[in-house]
Order: structure tokens, then C-alpha cells, then sequence
């Protein structure tokens, strides 16, 4: 039996490990399904992550994090974990892709979010060169420059909100007149000065050259648009990747909101005892590596209490 069982081995997996570890867990494994590091060693450049200066890519960033919780005892299983069983006595079993079980007495799972594509020509191609889903990210590499913000969702409205203090105009593309935002928030983007509403048009080809973007084409109701620009977010909804907390029923083990979000309180608990989320998964996520680490401590050290209640309580 293990004590924690962590599910994804991104920034909010390997920090519960770190925690949960070198606070005295002894048997704690992080299944990943892939290379430990997560999402962000996908990125080539991260320079929001407090104390690290100089240019550094996301898999520099990412390198030493499996060395230091080895150190303290976190067993790695390369494997995808296929679903998360709650069972009747209040353990878990982890069901594996390669047919086998564990049982633990708690579970972290922190396996992330994927960002819908639009689905326009060159999206893939320059995803990461120009192409992004994350203004907090990326915005600032467009500070005084043009870009353009896919979606009319309170997801593209809030992060056009946040392009326009950085970047010098925001054009806002979005497919109808009409938008799904919260009737506030369009109120407030029709009044921002710098940012121009693209309706009724859908984004058809971003193009440009090997340093990356220069521009996007739009389809408009009044033909094809020229948008000359070197940086285009898309923010058309994001697939949360929970499947490992479905019961073979379709219902999950724990309370989620209407988007799959996994709602925990402040201490990562869910709804259901013994099980945490974290990072890019849960309710309210910043989605940034610094703020799915620490949602990897606060469990970590939630668990520690958790499983000692358990055992010695
Ligand atoms: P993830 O990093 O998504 O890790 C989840 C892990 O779970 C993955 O390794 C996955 O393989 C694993 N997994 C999923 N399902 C299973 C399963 N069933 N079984 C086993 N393993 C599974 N953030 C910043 O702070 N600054 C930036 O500049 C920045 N730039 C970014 C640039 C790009 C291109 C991208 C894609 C993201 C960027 N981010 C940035 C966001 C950042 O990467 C995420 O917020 C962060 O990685 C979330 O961490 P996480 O641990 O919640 O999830
Ligand atoms: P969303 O509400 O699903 O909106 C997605 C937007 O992308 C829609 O405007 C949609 O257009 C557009 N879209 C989808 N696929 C597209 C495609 N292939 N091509 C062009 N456009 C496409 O997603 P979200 O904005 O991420 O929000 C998710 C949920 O979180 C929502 O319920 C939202 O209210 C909530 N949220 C709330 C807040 C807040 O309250 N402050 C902040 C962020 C998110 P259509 O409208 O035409 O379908």
C-alpha cells in the first residue's frame, strides 16, 4: 500500500512529491505517463518564474526538479494511470494502462488542462512562435506591438483586457456579434480604446517566416483581412484532462464545477477525503508553473497530516 499516490509528473506533481517526501512520507510514487516536467518544457522561453533570470527554456527550467525529489525518496512509474478507484474503506486503487493495480491510502492528481486549437492553417506549425494560448505567458514578448486575441468567451475577453496595458492594440476576433462573455465584461471591452472587435470573422491562416509570426488572415463578411501582426492568442476552451477521476459509470469520485474543473479549498482537498488536486486541473487555476508548484506543496503537506491522522489517529 502506498502512502500518496501522485498522478501527473508536471510542476504541481513533482512538488507534492518534493513535499510530501522530505516531509517524512516514505512511500510516495508520481505515475507520469510521459517524461516528468509537464507542459511547460513544450515552451522556449519562461521568464516569469521567480528567481530564475537569463534566458531559459522550459525543459532548463524543468531538468532538475526529478533529480531533487529522487534525492528524497519519490518513486517515478512511467505509466499512464487509466482511472482513480475510491473504495469503500476510504483507500484508493490507481488502475494502470499496463493492466496492473496499486492501492494507496491518499492520491494527488494534478494531470493538467490541454487549450482547445482554433483549428486555423499554421496554427500547429507556429504554436509557440507566435501562436499562443497563454497571455500571462507570452504577452509581455509583444510589449508596444500589435496582436490579435481568438474567442468570445470570458476567457478571450479577460486576457485581450490584460494584452491591452502591455501590447499597443488588440484586435479581438471573434466568430458572431454576439458573445458568450458575462454582459459586464463586453460592456467594459467595448470601451477599451485599443481594442478593435473583428466580428462575424473567423481567423483562416496565420503565416510568416522562420523567426515566426508576421500576420493573420480573417475571413470577414466582407472578404479576406490582412491582420499584420506578430503575435495571435487563441482562447477557444480548454479540455481538462480529469478522465483519471471518472468512475466506469461516467460520474466522478469528487465534486467538479460545470467545466471539469476539480473544486478543492484552500488545502487542495476535494470533496472527498484523502484526494487532492492541483495545478492547471483545479478550480480558478492562474495556470502558471509557479502557482501548480504551489498547490503541489500545499498538498503535499496536506497529505502528510492526512495519511498520519489515518494510520495513528
Ligand atoms: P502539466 O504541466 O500539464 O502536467 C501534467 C502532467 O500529467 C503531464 O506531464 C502529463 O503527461 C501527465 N498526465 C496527464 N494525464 C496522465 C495520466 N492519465 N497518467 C499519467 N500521467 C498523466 N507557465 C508559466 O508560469 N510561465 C510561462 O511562461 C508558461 N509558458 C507556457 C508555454 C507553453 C507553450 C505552455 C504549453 C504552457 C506554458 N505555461 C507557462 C503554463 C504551464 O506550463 C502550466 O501552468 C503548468 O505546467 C501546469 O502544471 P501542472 O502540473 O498542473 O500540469
Ligand atoms: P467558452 O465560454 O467555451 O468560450 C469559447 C469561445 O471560443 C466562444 O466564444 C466560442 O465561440 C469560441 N470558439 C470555440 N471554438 C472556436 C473555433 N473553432 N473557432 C472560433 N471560435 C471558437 O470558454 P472560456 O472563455 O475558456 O470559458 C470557459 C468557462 O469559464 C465559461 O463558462 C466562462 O464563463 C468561465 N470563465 C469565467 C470567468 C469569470 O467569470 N471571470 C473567466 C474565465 C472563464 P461561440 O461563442 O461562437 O461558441
Amino acid at each position: 500500500m502506498l502512502d500518496l499516490a501522485i498522478i501527473g509528473g508536471g510542476p504541481a506533481g513533482l512538488t507534492a512529491g518534493l513535499y510530501a517526501t522530505r516531509g517524512g512520507l516514505d512511500n510516495v510514487t508520481m505515475f507520469e505517463k510521459g517524461m516528468p516536467g509537464g507542459q511547460i518544457t513544450q515552451s522556449s522561453e519562461i521568464e516569469n518564474y521567480p528567481g530564475v533570470t537569463g534566458e531559459i527554456t522550459g525543459m532548463d527550467l524543468m531538468i532538475p526538479w526529478p533529480e531533487q525529489c529522487q534525492k528524497f525518496g519519490l518513486k517515478h512509474a512511467m505509466v499512464e494511470v487509466l482511472r482513480v478507484e475510491h473504495k469503500a474503506d476510504g483507500t484508493f486503487t490507481i488502475h494502470k494502462g499496463d493492466g496492473t493495480t496499486e492501492d494507496s491510502l491518499a492520491v494527488m492528481v494534478c494531470t493538467g488542462s490541454t487549450p482547445k486549437r482554433v483549428g486555423f492553417s499554421g496554427e500547429d506549425e507556429f504554436f509557440g512562435r507566435g501562436v499562443s494560448t497563454c497571455a500571462t505567458c507570452d504577452g509581455f514578448f509583444y510589449k508596444g506591438k500589435e496582436v490579435a486575441v481568438i474567442g468570445g468567451g470570458d476567457t478571450a475577453i479577460e486576457e485581450a483586457f490584460y494584452l491591452s496595458k502591455i501590447c499597443k492594440k488588440v484586435y479581438l476576433v471573434h466568430r458572431r456579434d454576439t458573445f458568450r462573455a458575462a454582459p459586464n465584461t463586453v460592456e467594459r471591452l467595448k470601451n477599451t480604446e485599443n481594442i478593435e472587435l473583428v466580428l462575424n470573422s473567423s481567423p483562416a491562416e496565420v503565416y510568416g517566416d522562420k523567426m515566426g509570426v508576421t500576420g493573420l488572415k480573417v475571413t470577414t463578411p466582407e472578404g479576406e483581412r490582412d491582420i499584420p501582426v506578430p503575435g495571435v492568442f487563441t482562447f477557444v476552451g480548454n479540455d481538462i484532462n480529469n478522465q483519471v477521476l471518472k468512475n466506469e459509470d461516467g460520474s466522478f469520485i469528487c465534486d467538479v464545477n460545470d467545466w471539469g474543473e476539480i473544486i478543492v479549498d484552500l488545502k487542495m482537498k476535494t470533496s472527498t477525503p484523502g484526494l487532492y488536486a492541483g495545478g492547471d486541473m483545479r478550480l480558478d487555476a492562474p495556470k502558471q508553473v509557479v502557482s501548480a508548484a504551489g498547490d503541489g506543496a500545499v498538498a503535499g503537506i496536506q497529505a502528510i497530516g492526512y495519511i498520519d491522522e489515518r494510520l495513528n489517529g
